[in-house]
């Protein structure tokens, strides 16, 4: 047998890491680990050690790694047809938008390929419905903190003003307030407010739930205006807070919502739903994505919606999540010096930690205990498992980030 490497014969890990640093722009801080494979909730790198995975590809891979009915959906799809373009129609996507709409209560679909895409067809979408309308408005009040995506429009509702540095004027008409305060949001209402986007939950802002009564006071006020209430559930949604959407906390009705995240399970999608009375907001040709609403991506939604459903994991994320909840304060109680408590809704978790600590320091120190979590913001440690997560893995994440916390007070 010849000697020469096979073309997929695994690089060196150093070799690889080497070859990152030379041809990856620098635009993320990933940590010198490579993934080969998953299963469930593990992860496995190349040097065969193994993660608890409460990452989850940020909250994205909510049925797990390698789910069989997902990993078969996929292979089945595959096998059929990728991509059609939308030119033309495709079974999968027209069931898609026919089982979300189902499922969320919403009428009609737009799909795209993420979450920042979904929120700036969000934003086109409010826009040009006021203007087919015959009464113009660009306004939009997001919130402080709030995380949007990172496109030019997305960007422009993102409230943290350090992801906009250098990027020229952000797009004009758009005002963030404190997440939360509701006053401050009725003293920049008026009839030539398009639309509030906001986080039922603010997720990479810190684990942050609005407050009790804050998304009713949103819905008033838009009610009150004319204008529209657009939630942003690309990281609350799909069962993550321990309902379908996160929204399903307060009972407020939205006129919009976008998807992203764990809609695909892992394959990239994006969604924007909305009601019947926006449904002429994009007239033909007034927006559209390649690769929007393709069959792959389209089959593999399903497949997170039937599993999700046949497992009962919206519920169980309620339960799950609990746990976990309980798990972690106890936990920060441990550290005083280091935490100062836990926050979050099913299984969307934080530890908050003192001006002793940053987050981003923690998670190398967690991950050498074998456990993968991220930060949300400076002093929020999150905690994304996927939603198939069993009771032990959870105690056995809370052990570890106890350990985790342990050494870092040393
Ligand atoms: C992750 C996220 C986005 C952006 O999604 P991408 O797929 O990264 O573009 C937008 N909004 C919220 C709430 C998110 O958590």
């Amino acid at each position: 047998m010849a000697m020469e490497a096979k073309p997929h014969a695994p690089r060196p890990t150093a070799e690889l890491l080497d070859a990152a640093h030379r041809h990856l722009l620098g635009n993320y801080r990933p940590a010198p680990i490579v993934f080969t494979h998953g299963q469930g909730s593990e992860l496995f790198d190349s040097q065969g050690r193994r993660y608890l995975d409460f990452c989850a590809g940020v909250a994205v891979c909510c049925l797990g790694h390698a789910h069989p009915a997902l990993t078969r959906a996929i292979g089945e799809q595959a096998a059929r047809v990728l991509q059609v373009s939308n030119y033309f129609f495709n079974e999968e996507n027209v069931r898609l938008a026919e089982e979300l709409c189902g499922r969320t209560g919403f009428d009609r679909a737009f799909f795209c390929n993420s979450g920042t895409e979904a929120n700036e067809a969000l934003l086109k979408l409010v826009r040009r419905w006021f203007h087919e309308a015959g009464r113009p408005r660009v306004r939009v009040i997001a919130f402080d903190r709030g995380f949007h995506g990172r496109t030019m429009g997305a960007l422009a509702l993102t409230g943290t003003e350090a992801y906009r540095v250098g990027f020229g004027e952000p797009l004009a008409g758009v005002e963030h307030v404190p997440f939360g305060d509701l006053e401050a949001v009725e003293a920049r209402m008026a009839d030539d407010v398009a639309a509030i986007v906001v986080e039922p939950l603010q997720g990479e802002g810190g684990v942050l739930p609005a407050p009790l009564g804050f998304l009713e006071g949103l819905r008033a006020l838009c009610d009150r205006h004319g204008a529209l209430l657009a939630v942003d559930e690309i990281q609350t949604g799909l069962g993550r807070t321990g309902k379908f959407l996160g929204l399903e906390h307060s009972g407020v009705q939205a006129d919009a919502i976008t998807l992203a995240k764990g809609l695909g399970g892992g394959v990239p999608i994006g969604a924007l739903l909305v009601r019947e009375a926006l449904a002429n907001g994009l007239p033909p040709g007034a927006h559209g994505s390649t690769f929007g609403g393709n069959p792959l991506a389209s089959a593999a939604a399903r497949t997170v919606l039937r599993v999700l459903a046949e497992e009962g994991l919206v519920e169980a994320a309620a339960r799950k999540g609990a746990r976990l909840g309980a798990g972690l304060a106890e936990v920060a109680a441990r550290h005083p010096a280091l935490c100062t408590g836990e926050r979050g809704q099913g299984l969307l978790r934080a530890i908050t930690l003192t001006d002793a600590i940053q987050a981003r320091d923690l998670l190398p120190v967690a991950s050498e205990e074998g456990l993968l979590v991220t930060a949300a913001g400076p002093s929020a440690v999150r905690f994304t498992p996927p939603l198939v997560v069993t009771e032990g893995e959870i105690d056995t994440a809370v052990e570890l980030i106890d350990r985790a916390l342990t050494r870092a007070e040393r």
